[in-house]
This record gives C-alpha cells, structure tokens and sequence, in this order.
C-alpha cells in the first residue's frame, strides 16, 4: 500500500504542475500515470502549445495565464531548459466579421477587450501592417489583427518532463505504468485500487484528462467529452521566413463559420516543417478505443481548406500528423472544484483545447486549494455545479 497525503491521478499537463507545486510545499504527494508521461496518447503531445495573455476566452483566465507565464520562466531558471518561447502571438480575422471561438462570440475583439482591461501590451494591425511584418502568411487584404509581443509558445512534453523531474527532486513519488481503477472513500481517506499497488490518501486529485469523466462518472462524465483533434506538419520551402519571430505562433479565423479557423506555429529549428491543425466538435471519442492514426485524406483536407495561398510556400504533401484528444465542456470552459459529492477529491479538467497555457498556475492553485482549502487566484467560475441540469 502506497501511502501519501496527496495523490495526484494523471500526470499530464493539470497533474504534472499540481505535483510539483506540492512539492514545493513540502507535501508528501504521489503522482500516479497509467502511461509514463510525457506520452502522446492523452492532451499534451505535439511539441508546442499557443499561449496569449490576453484570453478571448474570457477575463478570469487572464490572471491563470499571466501566473502561468512567471512559473515557466521561474521552472526555466530551475531547470536551465527552454520552456516558454515569446516569439509573439498573433489572431487574424476578416475585417468586420465577429467570428466565434471556443464558445464565444467576435472573439478577436473580446480578445483586445481583455488585454485592455489587464494591462498586457499589443497591437491592433491591418492587413497590410500584418503583410509588412509578416511575409509568410498570403493574406486578402480584408484581415484585422491582434498582435501580441509576450505571446508565443510553450513546450508541453519539455514542461511535463521539467516538472515531473522536479517534483521527484524536491520529494514527491512518481508512479508511471499505474492505472487507477477505481476511488472510494476509507474511513478518513481515500483509497484508489490501481492495476498495481493500491493507494491511500487523505486527498486525491483527479487530473486524468480525456479520461476523468469516466473517473468521477455522474455529472463530470456527461460535462466532459473527449473529441479527436489533428495536428498535421507540413514542409515550407523558405524556413527562415517561419522562423520563430519571423513568424508567430496564431490563431487565423478566415471567415464567418466557426469552422473558418485554423491555427499554427512558428517552424522549429531545422525541422523544415510548421504545424498546424483546426478543431473538431462534431464528434465524440472514446479515449481507449479512439483511432489514432490519421488517414492522408484528413492532411489534404486540411491543406485544401486552410493553408493553401495561406501559408507562403508551404508543401502540399504533409510531412506528419498525429491525432490528440481534447476534453470539451459544453461552453468550453474548465472545471476546476473540490467535489460536491465527496471533500477529498479535487477534479481538475482544464482543456477544451485551450488549457495548456494556464496549467503551471492550475497546478499552484489545486496545491493550495488542497494544502490551505483556497486557492489565491479565483477558480470560483470554473465550477462543475454550471453544468448542472437545472443551471
Ligand atoms: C491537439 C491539441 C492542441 C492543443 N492546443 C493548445 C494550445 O495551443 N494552447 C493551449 O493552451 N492548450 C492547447 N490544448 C489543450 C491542452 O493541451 C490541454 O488543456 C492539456 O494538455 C490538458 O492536460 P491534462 O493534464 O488535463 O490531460 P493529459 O495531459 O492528457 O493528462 C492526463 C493524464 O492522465 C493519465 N490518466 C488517465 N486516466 C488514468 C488512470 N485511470 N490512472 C492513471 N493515470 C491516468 C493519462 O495517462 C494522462 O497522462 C491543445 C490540446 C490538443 C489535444
């Protein structure tokens, strides 16, 4: 029996973070992971994440994301490895046309709205500023954009792997291989019955992903749905003209449909590629029979939709794809509570396809949510009772 007063189940982006932040605090804490994280088969995989301070997705992440950015410069320092590349972020839309995202309305202009009411620095463009600046992206001449300097990308698997090697450095146990089966209540604590050793704990934080509904079951399984993502590769011709600050990492809503979308990044240093990938909402997965290959069909698509005439020389033949799972709530928003039903455990599901950029600082305020009983940073929006049928 393995026993601890925290343990953390899944060591993705939301657990990783969570474990190391108690370690730092000294807690004794397990961390539990039925792969042996960073993987590719859950949220965190395909070497980099968009990160923008200023949030369309709504004012209370701003103070996540903005946390989130000090923790990784603060773990780059710790660790001597790059995490957070600031090559600037940028979002593109049709001049006059409030195009949705990610459950919200005219996104590019909520977006300015919050970077004006935080203070972050940016930069309204027209398209042709966006040309001047930014040769490699073929524009019609009607887009508008946001510019916003202290944006980029981060590294997923590097910032799992920093963490995690911290967190064991400064106390915490880490156990890969190890599926938790299933979490009840003993006496004054939890017990998790795993496919290996059993766990005891006084708390359980449950940051399992795409499979935490199925975890929690109830209301949490109905919320949080897992849905099949693609990421695709594509070679350019001229590397330098993608190279990070050449080109930022962006969001490029081209149209009026949600679907008009697509995002990407700067190329990495001598892969000749950039990666892109739009999103998906109409269908449903179910995360340990999910397919992960990716049918060529799915790359020419992407291609002939989005980055033709879009992305200046890019090759129509994709280099790789990979799939990866988003964890999607009804309106896109997290959630992040101590359960209703049962004290000890803490439910930390912050994807809906943006959550990356805020798990450093997810992770400080479930480890003071569990250690103090309150966070400093507000999680009171991210609430699973929002979902509830009568809400
Ligand atoms: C294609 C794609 C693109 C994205 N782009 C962005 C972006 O640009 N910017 C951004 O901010 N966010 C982005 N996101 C979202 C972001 O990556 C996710 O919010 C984040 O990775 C979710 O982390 P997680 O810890 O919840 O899940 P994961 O990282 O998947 O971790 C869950 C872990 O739980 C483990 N686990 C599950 N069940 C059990 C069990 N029973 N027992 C033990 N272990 C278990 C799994 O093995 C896994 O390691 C993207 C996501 C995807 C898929």
């Amino acid at each position: 029996m393995i026993r601890a007063d925290i343990a953390v189940i899944g060591l993705g982006a939301m657990g990783a973070a969570t474990l190391y932040q108690l370690a730092r605090m000294g807690v004794s804490a397990v961390g539990i992971d039925r792969y042996a994280p960073p993987h590719s088969l859950g949220s965190s995989h395909g070497e980099t994440r968009i990160t923008r301070l200023a949030v369309g997705e709504g004012q209370e992440y701003a103070p996540l994301v903005i946390r989130s950015h000090q923790l990784w410069r603060q773990l780059e320092a710790e660790t001597d490895e790059a995490l957070l590349e600031a090559c600037g972020f940028l979002m593109m839309a049709p001049r006059g046309v409030h195009t949705g995202h990610h459950g919200k309305t005219d996104f590019l202009n909520k977006t300015i709205g919050v970077a004006q009411r935080h203070g972050i620095a940016h930069e309204t463009l027209d398209a042709a500023q966006i040309a001047a600046r930014f040769p490699c992206f073929g524009l019609t001449g009607e887009e508008e954009g946001y510019f916003e300097p202290d944006g980029g990308f981060v590294y997923p698997e590097r910032c799992i792997a920093a963490q995690l090697r911290r967190a064991q450095a400064l106390g915490a146990r880490v156990v890969t291989g190890t599926r938790v089966l299933t979490m009840r209540r003993d006496g004054g604590a939890m017990l998790l019955e795993t496919d290996a050793e059993p766990v005891l704990a006084d708390q359980v934080v449950v940051a399992a992903g795409a499979w935490a509904g199925g975890l929690i079951g109830g209301l949490a399984q109905q919320v949080l749905v897992p849905r099949r993502q693609v990421l695709h590769w594509f070679a350019v011709e001229d590397e330098a003209a993608y190279a990070p600050g050449a080109c930022p990492s962006y969001i490029w809503m081209h149209g009026a449909r949600p679907e008009d979308y697509f995002y990407g990044f700067p190329s990495l240093p001598g892969s000749g590629t950039v990666k892109v990938a739009s999103e998906q909402y109409a269908s449903a997965c179910d995360p340990d029979t999910v397919d992960r290959a990716v049918d060529p069909a799915n790359s020419a698509a992407m291609f002939a939709e989005h980055v033709r005439g879009r992305l200046t020389g890019a090759r129509a033949q994709p280099s790789r794809a990979e799939s990866c799972l988003y964890t999607v709530t009804p309106d896109s928003n997290f959630v992040i509570e101590r359960l209703a039903e049962e004290e000890r455990v803490i439910l930390a599901s912050p994807c809906s396809g943006h959550g990356f950029k805020h798990s450093a600082a997810i992770g400080e305020a479930i480890a003071q949510l569990a250690v103090r009983g309150k966070p400093e940073l507000d999680l009171s929006a991210f609430r699973l009772a929002n979902y509830a049928p009568a809400a």
